[in-house]
């Protein structure tokens, strides 16, 4: 049996703490090699990796000067900037004063037939409340003639959710209420996809649209479901590629402002590919 006296315990002691130590050299040893060969790895797999292209050759997307804010980018194409109503058909019956259009004596459409585009609205329900639910305040803009957005002063003002301010006609409320008080100024922005039809006459593609009430989006992408009428269901029925925008008189005079309209076009790239087949087609038809 070993006698444990004060200097062997002391001795003992300082083993411990030798051997501890030495465990802690190892183990901050093994972290700095881990992190040395870890980085090691990263910068041999960032000089070693390729960038993924698409390979798809795009053309430039032209520069489009947008203006001050508020005002129609250089690309629009304004359809009322306060001084007449020129562009539509109809506008003849319509007040307009100080640079505002009010609504009186039937609807308008635009003379200019449009299809896919971006359209900037600004509108306001009367100052003075006359009325209620869907006879307060009541228009529309009918992207083609045939899909609403509907405008009506829903400001604290109850109806059927998919007729308030912002709804797409008897199809699909706004997601929000973002109606401002009577006789405030409110903006749409409407951007509209119009539908396809095949040759035979069904629907290739519905029409779809985005929609933004005083800035909030209302609506994203959303697929119609035919042309909107308040007394049947939606349907679609062929129709030309363009067709007029119309804004509806609905015996309130609702107010206008600053309107315009850009078409639009999705850019189009070319795969290398493509190319090549297309130079192939073009010496096939040469050989002929
Ligand atoms: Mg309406």
């Amino acid at each position: 049996m070993v006698e444990v006296t004060p200097s062997t315990y002391l001795a003992s002691e300082r083993t411990t703490m030798d051997f501890a130590r030495q465990r802690m050299k190892d183990c901050c040893q093994r972290v700095s090699t881990f992190l040395i060969v870890s980085t090691a790895l990263g910068t041999l797999s960032a000089a070693t990796a390729r960038e993924w292209k698409s390979g798809i050759v795009w053309p430039e997307p032209p520069v489009v000067e947008p203006g001050p804010v508020g005002s129609p980018p250089a690309d629009a194409i304004v359809l009322f900037d306060g001084k007449d109503l020129s562009q539509w058909n109809g506008g003849q019956k319509w007040l307009v004063e100080d640079g505002v259009a009010t609504s009186r004596g039937g609807g308008i459409s635009t003379r200019q037939g449009f299809g896919d585009c971006q359209l900037h609205v600004e509108w306001a329900s009367p100052s003075k409340v006359k009325g209620h639910g869907q006879g307060r305040g009541n228009s529309g803009i009918y992207m083609m003639g045939k899909y609403e957005v509907q405008i009506l002063d829903s400001f604290e003002n109850e109806t059927y959710f998919d007729g308030q301010a912002g709804a797409i006609y008897k199809q699909s409320p706004p997601m929000v209420n973002a109606c401002r008080p009577p006789g405030a100024w409110q903006t749409f922005e409407i951007i509209f996809r119009a539908p396809r039809f095949a040759e035979d006459g069904s629907v290739e593609r519905p029409a779809a649209m985005t929609v933004l009430h005083n800035g909030l989006v209302i609506h994203s992408h959303f697929e119609l479901a035919g042309a909107t009428a308040w007394h049947k269901p939606p349907e679609y029925k062929p129709h030309p590629d363009k067709l007029p925008i119309h804004i509806q008189f609905h015996g309130n005079p609702v107010r206008f402002r600053n309107i315009w309209v850009r078409e639009l076009a999705p850019i189009v790239g070319k795969k290398p590919g493509d190319a090549e087949e297309e130079k192939a087609d073009d010496a096939g038809s040469q050989d002929k």
